[in-house]
């Protein structure tokens, strides 16, 4: 229920208090028994008490409408203040903070379901020379749109947000490492294939991804995840762009073995 309801109902409700508490004051200050009491006050006081009756209600009434009414414009104030924290501005994605958010949530649901949980890094190919040959303005088209492109090609269950500048990071729960490649590979072919317009030019861009894949006996906590997929897209730029590397867990943990020893 809004509040500015429920506070008016409050209102009301201690509104009708009032007539009744007169009422009861009366009746212990009389002589008579009560019923006697009560008859002789409706005779002469009845306009009386729905004077205050109704006097009572629409002051407290009104005044918990107006407090309700304050206390859902703060709530609401409150909520889009929360959204716009976790909310990149740009893509409408959600922001750094969000996908660590997220993903300290989908890891630990990770650990508990024992389901495979992939995580994707994406960077865009060359941009700076969009925005050097086009504008800064079209670079952020380009970026919106790709964001775009990201949301349509993962699932719903899954997370895309805004690692920051033209890097994404795609959060994929249930996903084995097969799965992954299909989900990386759709995502760098749809971006491959897409046309941005720029006055009569027409602009295409390709994406490098990094992608790996935690099984529920891996060992590695969600922050190595990312900084895993951040190594295979190094890779994957290092390998001439428009490509997915996929980081093996395996291999991780043997070269953090060999680096302990
Ligand atoms: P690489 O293939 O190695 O990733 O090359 P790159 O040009 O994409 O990478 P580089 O790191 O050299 O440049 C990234 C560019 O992204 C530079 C920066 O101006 C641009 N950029 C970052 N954030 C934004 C943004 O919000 N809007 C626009 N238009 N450009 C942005
Ligand atoms: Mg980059
Ligand atoms: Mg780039």
């Amino acid at each position: 229920m809004r509040k500015a309801l429920f506070f008016a109902l409050l209102g009301l409700l201690l509104g009708v208090g009032a007539p009744f508490g007169a009422l009861f004051l009366r009746m212990m200050d009389s002589p008579h028994d009560w019923q006697v009491c009560l008859r002789q006050e409706w005779d002469s006081c009845s306009f009386f008490y729905a004077y205050m009756l109704l006097g009572t209600c629409l002051v407290f009434g009104l005044f918990g409408l107006l407090v309700g009414r304050d206390e859902d414009r703060i709530l609401k104030k409150n909520k889009t203040l929360a959204t716009e924290v976790l909310t990149d501005p740009l893509t409408g994605l959600g922001n750094h903070r969000f996908l660590h958010d997220t993903f300290k949530i989908e890891f630990r649901r990770h650990l508990n379901s024992r389901q495979p949980i992939s995580c994707l890094m994406l960077d865009l190919d060359h941009f700076k020379r969009i925005n050097d040959a086009y504008g800064h303005p079209f670079g952020d088209y380009v970026l919106r749109h790709f964001a775009t492109i990201l949301k349509k090609n993962i699932r719903e269950g899954d997370t895309a947000a805004r690692y920051g500048g033209e890097e994404f990071l795609g959060i994929l729960p249930n996903c084995d490492k097969n799965q992954a490649r299909i989900v990386a590979e759709r995502i760098r072919m749809a971006t491959e294939r897409h046309v941005f317009r720029h006055k009569n030019k027409r602009v295409q861009l390709t994406v490098s991804l990094g992608a790996v894949t935690s099984y529920d006996s891996s060992g590695f906590n969600y922050r190595q995840l990312i900084a895993l997929s951040d190594r295979a897209l190094y890779e994957a730029k290092g390998k001439g762009r428009n490509q997915v590397v996929q980081a093996s867990l395996a291999e991780s943990r043997k070269n953090s073995g060999k680096t302990k020893s």
